[in-house]
């Protein structure tokens, strides 16, 4: 069984609400099954070699403009890892740089690196709260997590939503859809952190990254906070 590489993109910058926590779920999910696993940080001025799995979290408007100008240097090659079927994983302010461009409510538009076919523009208020998602990707068919954005994305062409959202504001607070995907790649603004919440997804992750079944694990315990969010909205 292959070693799972994982990138994870400019933690020191960008890295709110636990989103550290999705890394230490991939990490564990591999190792409870005996798969062997390494994670790379990746931080402003370093190269990007090839890896299974791109992870990048969220942060402030002043920490997405140093990522921004960053992603520049490595938008080609990050696009062909996408064609190659990497997968990639973006929360919120990653999420947003996953898309063509942020324009934020002061300064200028943040370009983002367009491996997904959305572009996100601050709106007058920031959503903030608990999220619930109904998603036909995995099962159980629900996602939980936590939001705080002021940016609204817009989705087009071939890139769909991850789900349609049941509680919360998701995307942009209209069109009630929540995150996106075009290929391997995923982005949400479910913080919280998102993957120890959902399991099912981690390992849908892992599988689309290692091209292979996983073994079953058992998640009572994480499912005891995942159903316990279900439907709540604070
Ligand atoms: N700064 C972005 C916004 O406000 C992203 C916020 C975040 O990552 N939580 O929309």
């Amino acid at each position: 069984m292959k070693k799972l590489r994982v990138a994870h993109l400019y933690p020191k910058l960008l890295n709110i609400y636990g989103d550290n926590g999705n890394i230490i779920t991939l990490k564990r999910r591999c190792e409870w099954r005996g798969l062997s696993i390494c994670v790379e940080d990746i931080d402003l001025g370093d190269a990007i070699g090839e890896y299974d799995v791109y992870f990048m979290g969220g942060g402030q408007d002043l920490q997405q403009i140093e990522v921004s100008k960053e992603l520049q240097k490595h938008k080609d090659f990050l696009i062909s890892e996408r064609d190659r079927g990497a997968v990639f994983l973006g929360i919120c302010g990653g999420y947003q740089l996953f898309g063509h461009y942020y324009q934020p409510h002061q300064g200028e538009k943040l370009l983002g690196i367009s491996l997904l076919d959305a572009y996100t523009v601050a709106g007058d208020k920031r959503f903030i709260g608990n999220v619930t998602v109904e998603t036909d990707y995995v099962e159980p068919n629900t996602l939980v997590g936590f939001e705080n954005h002021s940016g609204l994305t817009y989705l087009r062409g071939d890139t769909k939503p991850i789900g349609t959202v049941k509680v919360g504001n998701g995307n942009n607070g209209t069109d009630k859809t929540e995150g996106a995907r075009y290929k391997n790649v995923f982005g949400t603004y479910m913080h919280g952190s998102f993957l120890p919440k959902n399991p099912h997804f981690a390992d849908y992750m892992i599988e689309l990254a290692l091209g292979e079944k996983l073994e079953p694990l058992d998640n009572d315990i994480e499912f005891i906070t995942h159903n316990s969010l279900i439907g709540k909205k604070y």
